[in-house]
């Protein structure tokens, strides 16, 4: 009952000309949205190309980050006001590369997922766990603390529309990925947080990414867990021939 979605995370790849052709290479090649959802989230200078190729098609186009007010005196944000009248339908916040590189809170995170349902844009929550912290065994403990702190304040009715991209630092863009029980093990407890948080029906409705190194290799093997609902890809989705692959896996 969850529709499985597959989401293209460009990171800082990708002009206006390589987006519209990016687009006019997989649009006609989906598959129908209430089956799987094919999502592409682009840089900011992109979106603009990237709402107009898709325009009609079965691609959902998204963000990669957005700031928490609409507008004001916050040079060089991002406002999630403009983004949804881009007809952005998604918007990735918490990717572990802007809490690392530029120092992203748990509390900026929450702060961005309200902003972002005022404007009746879905976020993508990420969290996942460093190597260390892995090997040091806590990885249970610091992800449900990244989960409930970016949920707070959050309703039900919100939280069940949600999706939430577990991506393990250690698994992104290393070519290592996690194993599918690993990933399973932890969309679960995430699954399982929301269900302690809330209640079974929102935590039956929550779609759960798994991301870190996601490719048409080892993209079945994954979406066959039971809680794992998508991916969030990087280096996989850049590639028409890649993402189309990804994204028709149940083919
Ligand atoms: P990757 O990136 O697929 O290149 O590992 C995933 C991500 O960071 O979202």
């Amino acid at each position: 009952m969850r529709t499985p979605i597959i989401a293209g995370n460009w990171k800082l790849h990708m002009n206006p000309k390589q987006t519209t052709e990016f687009v006019a290479a997989v649009k006609d090649k989906l598959p129908e949205a209430s089956k799987v959802e094919a999502l592409i989230c682009a840089p900011a200078v992109d979106l603009e190309s990237l709402a107009q190729a898709a325009k009609g098609s079965e691609l959902r186009v998204g963000a990669e980050n957005a700031y928490f007010e609409d507008e004001g005196a916050f040079t060089g944000e991002t406002s999630p006001k403009v983004l949804k009248e881009m007809g952005m339908n998604y918007c990735i916040i918490g990717h572990s590369e802007r809490r690392g590189y530029f120092h992203e809170t748990d509390e900026d995170i929450n702060k961005k997922a309200k902003a972002l349902f005022a404007n009746d844009i879905t976020p993508i929550i990420c969290c996942g766990e460093s190597l260390e912290t892995r090997e040091a065994n806590k990885q249970e403990d610091w992800v449900v603390s990244q989960i409930k702190a970016a949920l707070a304040g959050l309703s039900a009715d919100q939280v069940s529309n949600l999706v939430i991209a577990y991506e393990p630092i250690w698994a992104i863009g290393t070519g290592k990925t996690a194993s599918s029980d690993q990933a399973e093990e932890m969309c679960k407890t995430i699954r399982d947080t929301v269900k302690d948080l809330y209640n079974e029906e929102t935590a039956e409705n929550v779609r759960i990414q798994y991301g870190g190194s996601v490719n048409p290799g080892n993209v079945k093997e994954l979406m066959a867990k039971p809680d794992i609902d998508g991916g969030l890809v990087g280096g996989a989705s850049l590639k028409p021939d890649s993402f189309l692959e990804l994204v028709n896996y149940q083919d």
